[in-house]
């Protein structure tokens, strides 16, 4: 619903300055909010997100992290780093949880995670206060070109995440007084019904705390930031044979309590797959 209209105008309609004030909406919702129309319940929205843009569309601060899962590091054959090892992503390549991802190569991979929308700003803040700052989760999805993300030395990751549609986000920010226990949620993405990552949140390496703990010792955190928080065991870039997302793909990711992206893989335009996919 357009929340400026359903709250007379009290309330902005664009969801990224909406986020600044969640308290209130939340008030506001649970003593005079109006029923979403049946097209639109949650249920509808869960086995089809389409109607769905992404939950922040333009962040000011993408983080993410990488190597937080010991099986996955163990998988891409990298020691597990001392401290967080953090990485951007574009704004330009956010996208809602049911938009066509355009593959621009043959290299790029799926990386389901956790995403922390933060909620109120802050610097320095001590692990044990993070939760104060957090707005609330969602689920993501760091597409990433693999053959960019490796080729430099040392490598170097954010313009091989932050193509068009790589950063697909949703399908929509819940809330942590929704989750009973939101540091330990069951993570997993498919492609084409087949379960390819599947792991559990509480098996991140640094836990949701200390990367706000972390990254708020350099960089004040602003609402609607967003926090990639690492991608467990699974991708397709350390199988052998390396596996690659395809044109015709379904790319599915689910995070327990958050909801699901469903993601169409598509044709780039003007790129190798025009070609390669009437073959
Ligand atoms: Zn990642």
């Amino acid at each position: 619903m357009d929340i400026a209209d359903a709250s007379g105008g009290r309330f902005p309609s664009n969801p990224d300055q909406a986020l600044a004030c969640l308290t209130d909406i939340h008030t506001w919702y649970r003593s005079t909010g109006p029923i979403p129309d049946d097209e639109h319940t949650i249920d509808t929205l869960a086995s089809d997100p389409s109607p769905l843009g992404p939950p922040v569309t333009n962040p000011g601060q993408i983080f993410a992290v990488g190597l937080n899962y010991a099986d996955h590091s163990q998988e891409t054959g990298l020691t597990v780093p001392d401290e967080p090892l953090i990485f951007t992503k574009f704004a330009s390549s956010i996208a809602g949880p049911a938009h066509a991802i355009p593959l621009p190569t043959e290299t790029c991979d799926w990386e389901v995670e956790l995403v922390v929308v933060i909620g109120s700003p802050g610097r320095d803040i001590a692990a044990e206060n993070a939760a104060r700052h957090i707005a609330g989760f969602c689920v993501g999805q760091d597409i990433s070109e693999r053959k960019a993300q490796m080729a430099g030395s040392p490598a170097q990751f954010s313009l091989a995440k932050s193509h068009q549609a790589f950063t697909p986000i949703g399908p929509w920010i819940t809330t942590l007084d929704e989750l009973a226990t939101p540091y330990d949620l069951a993570i997993t993405a498919s492609i084409d019904g087949e379960t390819v990552q599947s792991a559990r949140t509480s098996d991140m390496i640094f836990d949701i705390p200390t990367l706000i703990s972390h990254l708020s010792k350099v960089c004040e955190l602003r609402t609607g930031d967003l926090i990639f928080t690492g991608t467990p065991a699974g991708v397709g870039y350390s199988r052998n044979p390396a596996r690659y997302l395809r044109p015709g793909n379904l790319l599915t990711s689910k995070i327990e309590g958050l909801g699901v992206l469903r993601n169409a893989v598509t044709v780039a335009q003007n790129s190798w797959s025009a070609v390669q996919c009437t073959s």
